[in-house]
């Protein structure tokens, strides 16, 4: 699995428990910790189907952990948010700041999630001087810039969100090479 923290691989270590107090719930937690950053990730499992609870009083301990940790529909409590990762240290602040922000709240409002991401992109796009009356106007002026590697522009909002940020990323890299500017100076053009 992935560290949602630091972001490393590792094995699986999840510890399997069901909440229960006098009675069964047949919700069931799992626990992980990461031999890196020492961090713990902890998921939720709502109920499993009745038959299949039943089937699981035949198993042993063990079998039954195993079972719903294969067909659970597991989600993350903590940390809270998306996982995606850490920000690469040379996307702008403020951008950075408003892509952590969508992550965190996707669980729970995918709208809100939504407009933040929107905003994310627009000002990135602002950042490269492609600037319109609304973003779809912008997007298009992306894509025909030719700057992307899309074939097509019935491609998904999700991959010109991706691309385009790896085409910032890569863009801001180049600049930062070419003009040796220190960070400070770099959020400095960014701003402007
Ligand atoms: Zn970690």
């Amino acid at each position: 699995m992935k560290c949602p923290y630091c972001g490393m691989h590792f094995s699986d270590n999840w510890i399997v428990q069901e909440i229960a107090r006098v009675h069964r719930t047949g919700w069931f937690y799992r626990t992980a910790l990461c031999p890196e950053c020492t961090q713990m990730t902890i998921e939720l499992c709502p109920p499993l189907r009745s038959d299949i609870m039943n089937q699981l009083d035949q198993l042993s301990v063990g079998e039954q952990h195993t079972t719903i940790q294969r067909l659970g529909q597991w989600r993350q409590v903590l940390p809270v948010g998306s996982n995606r990762g850490p920000v690469p240290p040379e996307v702008p602040k403020a951008i950075a700041a408003d892509y952590v922000e969508a992550c965190r709240v996707l669980p729970t409002s995918a709208k809100a999630s939504a407009a933040l991401s929107r905003r994310c992109l627009q000002t990135m796009l602002h950042n490269q001087g492609y600037k319109d009356r609304d973003l779809a106007k912008e997007i298009e002026q992306l894509l025909n810039a030719g700057v992307l590697p899309i074939t097509s522009k019935k491609q998904s909002m999700q991959s010109v969100t991706s691309a385009t940020s790896r085409h910032i990323q890569s863009t801001t890299r180049q600049r930062f090479r070419s003009l040796t500017l220190t960070r400070k100076r770099l959020n400095g053009v960014w701003k402007s």
